[in-house]
């Protein structure tokens, strides 16, 4: 089926959408994303990706096109045209395309880029890898200083995509000096006794929304919370561990670098967590 996408304040099939070859977005990478969950067909979390995404574009100063409110009617739109039950949303803006390329950034007169899909996955909250866990590796973080701003240059984390099925796991989790910072796509956690760990914010990782609303449900279940650095070791010698985003929930993590965590499947932690999210978030959903 063609999609209707949202380009620059049109609907279009995505056969006729277009964006120019002078985006910046395309030459630089200069641009930052949303992605927003739908289960249900309803918006999971939209306010904290809307907060979020005025955070990303502040500290690039690139413009923000429009309001949250616009921007919520646009998804809206999106999942009603697309017929999506279950599925993802993907909001990309960039600094947009000034007509040549140039490292300077453009005078004000250039609009933001702005382009929305969708993405249907029938029964995205009942991934089969929420029951068996995934596993994951280690690779160094290479990535640039500000990973707290979510920009759209995701080529290190796709190689850790490929190092890991390169490596027959799932997904990677990046490491420097020593700790862990997060996986390729999600912030990572580890959990000791009654102890929840994942690492504190700061401009190392990205401020995931899920993270935040796991811990907030984590706190108000009375499960321990501790923001902090931990290292491979520690997590390969935890009870349990899993990573949290916004298109996989809560997701355990069974093996890291071949060693498994626990018992080797996932834990009543991060069981309990995911169905606590689940629950939550589809109740509140726009
Ligand atoms: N960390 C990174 C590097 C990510 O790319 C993502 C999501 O794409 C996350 C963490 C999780 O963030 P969220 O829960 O907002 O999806």
């Amino acid at each position: 089926m063609t999609r209707t996408v949202y380009v620059n304040g049109e609907y279009l099939p995505e056969t006729e959408a277009k964006v120019s070859i002078f985006d910046r977005g395309f030459l630089m990478a200069d641009g930052v994303y949303e992605v927003t969950s739908v289960l249900g067909g309803k918006l999971i979390d939209f306010e904290g990706h809307s907060k979020r995404l005025e955070r990303s574009l502040s500290e690039l100063q690139i413009r923000k096109p429009m309001e949250n409110e616009a921007l919520l009617e646009i998804h809206r739109e999106l999942v009603a045209r697309n017929g999506i039950e279950d599925g993802l949303i993907y909001m990309q803006i960039t600094r947009g395309a000034p007509g040549d390329r140039d490292f300077a950034f453009p005078s004000d007169e250039t609009e933001p880029t702005v382009v929305l899909f969708t993405q249907s996955k029938p029964g995205l909250a009942d991934s089969p890898a929420a029951k068996t866990g995934i596993k994951v590796i280690s690779i160094p973080d290479i990535r640039w200083g500000r990973r707290d701003i979510k920009t759209v240059q995701l080529l290190y984390p796709s190689m850790g995509k490929m190092m890991a099925k390169a490596a027959g796991a799932d997904d990677a989790w990046m490491v420097e000096e020593g700790a862990v910072t997060e996986g390729t796509s999600n912030n990572a956690y580890i959990v000791k006794g009654s102890t929840i760990i994942t690492r504190q914010l700061g401009k190392e990782i990205l401020h995931g929304i899920t993270r935040a609303a796991v811990l907030r449900f984590a706190r108000e279940a009375q499960m321990k919370v501790e923001e902090r650095a931990f290292t491979i070791e520690e997590a390969q010698a935890a009870d349990e561990a899993f990573v949290t985003s916004a298109s996989t929930f809560v997701m355990p993590v069974v093996e890291i670098d071949g060693a498994s965590v626990g018992q080797g499947t996932p834990g009543p932690v991060a069981t309990r967590l995911r169905e606590i999210y689940l629950e939550e978030s589809r109740k509140a959903g726009l």
